[in-house]
């Protein structure tokens, strides 16, 4: 399960057990670098010290281990001394026990290193190179120079054991400590991490009061926090689009009971009134063909709907094929011939046969009918009706003009809506559904086009505009 509150907590920890593992390897460190300066301080001045018991008799360097007025200094515990040539000049009892280290030839003097014995048990030692000049008093007044100095190295050792025993007892209090501070931070995280999803936990309350019937709700951002005022601000813009789709779709349904409900009184009235009485086969014949133009109203009507609710689901996805126009606007022309010359309506189009455009066939036969077939139903008879098409750049556009009686600015944004008609009372006579127009718009939608739309006295202007790809 993914959890905020889980994220938080372990991403807060997370950071704390990094910066608690830092501290701790600081002062781990810190400490041992003191305790190692001090060690090494101290096993230093014990090597000088041991180098004041050095003295030169005769020809020969010798160990005095007595400590006379001061001038010889108490010797350390563990300590050797070895001479030019490698041969012990003296040690402690003790020196047995150190795998005393050679001294290394980086030219250091004196070097501090530790050294492994057996069990665990390390030593630090110090190695310190020196050279003893004879002097005047025991020199005497005629040795030759190269009899004068002698080279000797000192070592001192101490175990490490008192000071692995101090950083064992460092590493186990920083360990208490660190874990306390853990558990401690532990507890106060899951706390705040709580008290921080509270906001979340108000939003999802105020959410759950709205619903379908009172989705006119919003919340408030000045009740919240600052930072969650965005995500108010989306959740009622949300809200807005939530409650303006509910009104479309519930005016939608009204429209479509009420588009259908009429024309179903009418043929429930028309067959009432038919079997009243015995009728002559006239009489059938006329009332029938006054039922199939009802039927074929309401036909239109569910047809046209349900193509809307089709492509409004994204299921009439458009083919992208090359489409001449001239021929299909052709073809539309063929199938209102007869509407057009009942009224008297000229047909005409100037489109360049080598024309082609990018588009579903039957969708855009679909979209041109209608709005040829507009052009002639709110015509004036002897009017006409012109198709024109061009290339403009990456996109076509076809131009459908008509002299008809127009269409009043103030309606021009309205007519693409579902069932709206300009002049209801106009439309009865004509026949329209009120669907034509949404269905030419989605169509172009879905061909990533636009529909232009200008208007006048002298007639209405419909422009489909294509892109190619
Ligand atoms: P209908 O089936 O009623 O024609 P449409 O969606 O095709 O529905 O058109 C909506 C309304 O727009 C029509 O009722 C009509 O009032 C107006 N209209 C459409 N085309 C034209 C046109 N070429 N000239 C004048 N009015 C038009």
């Amino acid at each position: 399960m993914h959890s905020l509150r889980l994220k938080l907590i372990l991403g807060f920890l997370l950071a704390l057990a990094a910066v608690i593992a830092g501290f701790d390897v600081f002062i781990y460190t810190a400490k041992r670098y003191a305790l190692f300066e001090v060690m090494d301080g101290r096993l230093y001045a014990e090597t000088l010290a041991i180098s004041r018991h050095l003295e030169i008799e005769g020809s020969r360097l010798f160990f005095d281990p007595s400590e006379e007025n001061g001038a010889h200094p108490p010797l350390p515990r563990v300590f050797r001394i070895v001479g030019e040539n490698g041969t012990i000049l003296a040690e402690a009892p003790s020196a047995g026990a150190v795998p005393w280290p050679a001294l290394r030839p980086d030219g250091k003097n004196p070097q501090w290193r530790t050294a492994r014995a057996g069990h665990g048990r390390h030593w630090r030692v110090a190695t310190w190179k020196g050279r003893s000049e004879a002097n005047e008093e025991i020199a005497g007044k005629s040795r030759p120079a190269d009899e004068t100095s002698f080279g000797f190295v000192v070592q001192c050792a101490e175990p490490l054991a008192a000071a692995a025993e101090e950083l064992r007892k460092l590493v186990s209090l920083l360990a208490a400590v660190s874990l306390l501070a853990f558990l401690i931070a532990g507890g106060g995280s899951f706390f705040l991490a709580g008290r921080a999803l509270r906001p979340i936990r108000r939003v999802n309350t105020a959410l759950e009061a709205v619903s379908e019937t009172n989705l006119d709700q919003r919340l408030d951002p000045s009740s919240f926090d600052v930072e969650l005022h965005p995500l108010i601000t989306q959740l009622n813009a949300t809200l807005d689009r939530l409650e303006n789709g509910f009104q479309r779709e519930r005016q939608f349904t009204a429209d479509a009971s009420h588009e259908l409900r009429t024309p179903l009184a009418a043929l429930l009235n028309s067959i009432e009134v038919l079997l009243r009485r015995p009728r002559t086969d006239a009489e059938l014949i006329e009332a029938h063909r006054d039922n199939e133009r009802t039927a074929r109203s309401m036909q239109a009507v569910v047809e046209g709907l349900l193509l809307l609710a089709r492509m409004d689901a994204g299921k009439a996805e458009p083919a992208k094929e090359s489409v001449a126009p001239d021929a299909l606007v052709e073809e539309i022309f063929d199938a209102i011939s007869s509407e057009a010359n009942a009224k008297n309506i000229g047909l005409v189009h100037a489109i360049d046969s080598a024309l082609r455009v990018q588009a579903d066939p039957a969708q855009l036969r679909l979209a041109l009918h209608n709005l040829i077939e507009n052009a002639v139903r709110y015509n004036r008879p002897g009017g006409q009706v012109s198709v024109e098409a061009r290339r403009t750049g990456e996109a076509a556009a076809i131009v459908v003009r008509d002299t008809g009686v127009g269409i009043p600015e103030d309606q021009l944004h309205r007519i693409f809506e579902r069932f709206y008609r300009v002049d209801p009372s106009r439309t009865e006579a004509t026949g329209g559904c009120g669907l034509g127009l949404s269905i030419v718009r989605k169509i172009v939608d879905g061909h990533g086009g636009r529909v232009d739309i200008s208007s006048g006295s002298e007639g209405t202007v419909f422009t489909v505009v294509l892109p190619d790809a």
